[in-house]
């Protein structure tokens, strides 16, 4: 799952092009394996995305499911310095057509600053 910087895929691929600071977004925490920005279009008043630096399609593709761990990590970090982890919060990863994924490099949303209803559209 290691992305082929200035390949195919990097070049391609959105979130790669963001991680690679090709095309700007609002970019909210880093780590090593992570970076966090926050949504083009949000669905709450907080609605960040995590991604891996390395390019993986979806969960389906995932094989290290050490970056899923770090990926919420970061989430919940995000969480409590926004201001919601007490309120509370939803953490999502759309997986394929049914759930209504559009990029298909690996993300979590990161929802919160409003009431969320359940289930889910
Ligand atoms: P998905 O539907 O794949 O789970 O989520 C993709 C998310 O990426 C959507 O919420 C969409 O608004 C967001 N998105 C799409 N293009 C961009 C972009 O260029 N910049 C940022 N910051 N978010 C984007
Ligand atoms: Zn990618």
């Amino acid at each position: 799952m290691t992305a082929r910087r200035g390949g195919d895929v990097a070049e391609a691929c959105l979130f790669c092009r963001i991680v690679a600071k090709g095309i700007p977004a609002k970019i909210v925490a880093e780590t090593d394996d992570c970076i966090a920005f926050r949504d083009v279009n949000p669905q709450a008043p907080v609605h960040i995305l995590v991604v891996p630096r390395a390019h993986v399609p979806s969960l389906n593709q995932v094989t290290d499911w050490m970056i899923v761990g770090k990926l919420a990590q970061v989430a919940t970090d995000l969480a409590r310095r926004e201001g919601i982890a007490e309120k509370g919060y939803r953490l999502v990863i759309n997986t394929n057509a049914d759930a209504g994924q559009t990029v298909f490099h690996l993300h979590l949303h990161l929802l919160g600053g409003r009431k969320m209803g359940w289930p889910p559209g």
